[in-house]
């Protein structure tokens, strides 16, 4: 029975579910660059390239394993840039009897799939993804019976699972789970941070360059220069260096943000995690040797291996657990449309035109530029949640829609009514001004609420509390803050929501 295995392009690993039991001499193994998936949404052209690198490596490394490989290039003629017709053209082509793959990290293509049987009226076998730690079987067995998932109990277990940062006994290392209370200082003047690696392209990368520049010149983000990784080794090496050089500073500088620095001491490695070119288990490990022979401390590891083993798993299994309602969830109704300075037109506010260059430049932003500038400016706006997840999954080159749409609609927009977060992440410009240089260079004030010069986060914060205190003031993470605004009585209540739509106004007019 000739299969045909379909590897889709976040799959790129050589232990891939897809591949166990291959028949060498009879099976294919495909792969498709499509139009249709790199244009519904407009990605940013260094994930396209990237992805299409990786693809045409992992493609060569699949021949030299001894692998039929059927690869379609964008560039292909007989290309139809659409999934099923490829799969149509394929098992005709090829005379296949069966056709074999691994669940897709989306939705919408998992729908896909399973039509697949009908129209061509084969076998068809979707296979567990196990290089996640955590099967979105288990997940729903763990979370079966609780009333609220939170990540901290499940990250617990996970560790124990797993036998990570234990002693023995089955005591956490140091004694304590969670060492965020050490972690997430603001960023203090004189630090310096790592050089980056920078890897020499190959003939294959150099031409899917070209490729990409012709043929998405419109779509938000810049291409040159290129400096992903596109190969196993190559994305080790940035493992490596990573846990060398950023580690140990890593839980102290994770929540800062420094202008002109978009990595800091981050690992910028969600990319090749998310396509397949690490894998989650050995992440872990390299980080937990590096506390063992004391090469960074506790607080960092832990913080660093909480990101990967809880957080990642956990909001794959939200996405799968609540698909496909979660989708069309919008808790506060929020539906003002996405202003243009989100695709780089001008604005005055310094951290959210850093945040949007930055993404613009590398396809990156880290995760509190995500969370507490885009993000946060998204939630208190009432900017709507399509839009703004179309944006998230578009913009940055790990984003592909089961860690997406978590982390923005239930995490930055608490869209989900609390599913993913405890409290809504909303917070004023002193927060923004605390944890970073950024006001210093803003034509707004942090410490200003009302006037022409007030920063506009801090009006918005308040108008976005009391818009939403019905669903916000029986919160039991919120009492401060409602009782704060009590307190300032209806005059200045009404100021405060006079700014705020001066702010909107403005956001509208493209003058903010
Ligand atoms: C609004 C919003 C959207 C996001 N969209 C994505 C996305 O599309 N793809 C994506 O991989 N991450 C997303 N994240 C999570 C996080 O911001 C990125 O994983 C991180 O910034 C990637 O950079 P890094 O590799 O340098 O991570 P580091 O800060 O070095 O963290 C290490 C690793 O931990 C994992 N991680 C950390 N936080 C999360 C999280 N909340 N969810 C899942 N994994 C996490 C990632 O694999 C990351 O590589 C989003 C966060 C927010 C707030
Ligand atoms: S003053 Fe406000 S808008 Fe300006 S950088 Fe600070 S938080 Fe951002």
């Amino acid at each position: 029975m000739p299969a045909l295995r379909l590897i889709f392009a976040d799959q790129l690993s050589l232990s891939l579910a897809t591949l166990s039991g291959t028949n060498k001499q009879a099976d294919t193994i495909m792969l498709c660059e499509l139009m249709e998936e790199a244009t519904y949404v407009p990605h940013h052209p260094k994930k396209i390239a990237f992805l299409y690198a990786a693809m045409r490596h992992f493609a060569t490394d699949l021949l030299q394993a001894g692998y039929n490989v059927r690869y379609v290039k964008l560039e292909d003629p007989a290309n139809t840039h659409s999934f099923s017709k490829e799969i149509t053209r394929a098992t005709n082509d090829l005379n296949c009897t069966e056709i074999i793959t691994t669940e897709p990290g989306e939705w919408r293509l998992l729908q896909m799939i399973k039509s697949w049987q009908a129209t061509l009226a084969l076998p068809l076998e979707i296979r567990d993804d196990d290089r996640f730690l955590c099967s979105t079987a288990d997940f729903a067995k763990w979370a079966a019976n609780k009333k609220q998932l939170r990540m901290e109990f499940f990250y617990q277990q996970m560790r124990k699972k797993y036998n990570i940062l234990l002693e023995p006994g089955g005591k956490p290392a140091g004694g304590t789970w969670n060492y965020d209370k050490d972690n997430r200082k603001p960023p203090k003047t004189g630090l310096s941070y790592p050089k980056r690696i920078s890897h020499k392209k190959s003939e294959i990368t150099k031409e899917v360059l070209q490729l990409v520049c012709a043929k998405f010149p419109h779509h938000f983000g810049t291409l040159e220069p290129f400096h992903y990784a596109v190969t196993p080794a190559q994305a080790h090496q940035e493992l490596d260096h990573f846990i060398a050089f950023c580690l140990p500073h890593f839980g102290d500088y994770q929540d800062a943000m420094v202008a002109g620095e978009p990595f800091l001491y981050h690992s910028l490695i969600s990319t090749y995690l998310n396509a397949g070119l690490l894998l989650p288990h050995e992440i872990c490990t390299k980080a937990e040797n590096a506390y063992r022979s004391g090469a960074a401390p506790l607080n960092a590891v832990e913080g660093f291996i909480r990101q990967i083993l809880g957080w990642r798993e956990f909001v794959r299994g939200i996405y799968w657990l609540h698909m496909p309602d979660y989708a069309n969830l919008n808790f506060f109704t929020a539906t003002t449309p996405l202003p243009a300075f989100y695709w780089g037109a001008t604005t005055n506010m310094f951290c959210v035109a850093e945040t949007v260059a930055h993404t613009r430049a590398h396809a990156y932003s880290h995760h509190i530029q995500r969370l507490m500038i885009t993000g946060n400016f998204a939630l208190l706006a009432g900017l709507d949640v399509k839009e703004v997840q179309a944006w998230y999954l578009a913009v940055y080159s790990d984003a592909y829609e089961w860690v997406e749409m978590p982390n923005t609609l239930g995490m930055a927009l608490y869209g989900d009514g609390g599913i993913m977060a405890s409290k809504p992440y909303a917070a004023s410009g002193s927060y923004i001004h605390r944890m970073s240089n950024y006001c210093q260079k803003c034509a707004y004030n942090p410490k200003e609420l009302i006037g022409e010069t007030a920063c506009p986060f801090n009006a918005l914060y308040w108008d976005f509390m009391a818009r939403n205190q019905s669903k916000l003031r029986g919160n039991q993470r919120m009492p401060y803050v409602f009782s704060t605004w009590d307190k300032f009585g209806p005059a200045k209540q009404q100021a405060i929501h006079t700014q705020a739509m001066l702010v909107l106004n403005r956001m509208q007019e493209g003058t903010l």
